[in-house]
């Protein structure tokens, strides 16, 4: 008798895979009823520690275990009033895509086969979607960390022929690296896993608006040549984590150019708005990059995980991760045969089907129903500022360029260091009590609770109830400190 790992009873499993079908989408269409984050309880926590299965178990008893353990216990971005991080809500469909996709259980690094096409039409609709040539590159990523990660590959590698044989001792010097100090921290990682060393990296000034100070990225550039340091990159922002800022790209852009610097966007949620018409002003000069960081899984909204990278020069992205081997070669025929392979444009070599979900939503909804959905929340981020501003106890901590709002509670009458230590309490009790999860970040030393809106599910009055409780919970504090002197 020889194995497999099919199911004895192929009947029962499609029951039980409808019964899935049927547990995901009810528990998706009534994400609203539910609490926005619950805190995992005790008992759900142990049955995640338990020693390592011996035997087989019942898939339907497996699934029990799913649905007691796990899913009760979700982050919450699926929830309307999730603003955290940047984080997108995923859709049913793209579930459904994902399943698909498993199912298939391609493994995209390599042959002739239809799931290698489809990520080449994504990648091409990539391409047009932000202004990029046919002519360029991309590849799909596990995010924007892995999409910057890999665009600063091929930019230190495009920069001297031999650094891909040599490693970084084929240069006469230190690299450099540009960027403001609002620079996604993953792009620092980057920069300290491929050598070049975070302190390569020069964080410039930015002004009141948090936009680079080009005029300093300038004067830095000139004096580090002075030094000997060796510039070789400028990393601009189109949408920083933090408030939203978009760098003056263009600008960059001829930084860049005039220096001999390749010119990188980290765009993962912010270069999404370059698909409105309206928007494109605000982004002008996002074509103008050698290469392009985005997201699919934020502000597209698609389900967990999908990232792009773009790149102009395809000639060098593929340079800089090809590795001829002899048991990767190309044939003329069968499934060994082209397309060129992916490997040769990233890291990994076995890579899942990420990108039927992208393909079957873009085709789903359309560039025009995204569109529509990324200008929904530009509008509830206005909104969301105008409340701010309207309310006496609440304060703007920085301008709304995009889809941003940093905000705090401020009665009027209490030092930083008390509003700092009160705003942090207020946002744990919103956590805590279900009611929404904004995050936090530190502006000029004061504590925002920070509302990050790559939302779909979310509604005006959701953006209503937040700043309603964000009073009404300063109040119970301010209570509490009354009755109980420090
Ligand atoms: C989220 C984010 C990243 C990292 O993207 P992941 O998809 O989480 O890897 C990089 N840059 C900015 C500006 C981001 O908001």
């Amino acid at each position: 008798m020889e194995y497999s790992l099919d199911p004895p009873d192929w009947e029962a499993l499609r029951l039980l895979g409808h019964r899935m079908v049927d547990d995901m989408m009810e528990y998706l269409s009534t994400v609203r009823d539910r609490k926005a984050w619950k805190k995992i309880p005790d008992d759900a926590l142990q049955e995640l520690q338990q020693p390592m299965p011996q035997g087989p178990q019942k898939a339907a008893n497996v699934y029990e275990d799913f649905l007691h353990t796990v899913l009760p216990y979700n982050k919450g971005n699926v929830h309307p009033r999730f603003w955290a991080w940047v984080e997108g809500g995923g859709t049913p469909f793209g579930m459904l895509a994902d399943m698909l996709a498993s199912g298939m259980n391609a493994n995209l690094g390599i042959g002739s086969h239809s799931a290698v096409h489809v990520e080449r039409q994504v990648l091409d609709w990539s391409k047009e979607m932000f202004g990029f040539p046919p002519s360029s590159s991309g590849i799909l990523t596990s995010g924007a960390s892995m999409a910057n990660i890999t665009a600063m590959v091929v930019a230190r590698n495009n920069f001297h022929a031999s650094i891909k044989q040599k490693g970084l001792r084929a240069v006469d010097g230190q690299l450099t690296v540009y960027g403001s100090s609002e620079t996604h921290s993953c792009a620092i990682k980057g920069i300290e896993v491929i050598g070049i060393g975070s302190e390569n990296f020069r964080k410039v000034p930015v002004d009141e608006k948090y936009k680079v100070r080009t005029e300093v990225m300038r004067s830095m550039i000139e004096e580090d040549r002075q030094k000997g340091f060796i510039p070789f990159c400028i990393i601009g922002n189109a949408g920083t984590v933090n408030t939203g800022a978009i760098d003056d790209l263009e600008e960059l852009s001829v930084i860049a150019k005039a220096e001999g610097l390749w010119f990188h966007i980290d765009g993962a949620f912010g270069a999404v708005p370059y698909i409105l018409p309206e928007y494109k002003q605000q982004l002008k000069g996002l074509d103008l990059a050698d290469s392009l960081s985005f997201d699919y899984h934020k502000w597209f909204y698609m389900n967990y995980e999908v990232g792009c990278v773009l790149i102009k020069d395809a000639a060098a992205h593929r340079a800089a991760f090809s590795t001829p081997v002899n048991y990767l070669m190309a044939h003329e025929r069968g499934l060994s045969a082209g397309p060129d392979p992916l490997s040769n444009y990233g890291m990994e070599l076995s890579r899942g089907f990420k990108a039927l979900k992208v393909w079957m939503l873009l085709k789903e909804h359309g560039i025009k129903e995204y569109a529509q959905l990324v200008r929904q929340n530009l509008h509830q981020a206005q909104y969301l500022a105008g409340l701010v501003k309207e309310h006496k106890e609440l304060e703007l901590l920085a301008d709304v360029p995009m889809n941003i709002v940093c905000y705090r509670w401020n009665p009027g009458d209490m030092s930083n260091e008390v509003l700092n230590a009160c705003n942090k309490e207020i946002l744990m009790r919103l956590h805590e009590e279900g009611i929404a999860i904004p995050s936090y970040t530190l502006l000029k030393d004061k504590y925002a609770i920070r509302v990050a809106i790559t939302n779909h599910r979310s509604r005006l009055e959701d953006f209503a109830e937040l700043a309603a409780a964000t009073v009404r919970i300063g109040h119970e504090m301010a209570r509490q400190h009354v009755k109980q002197p420090a």
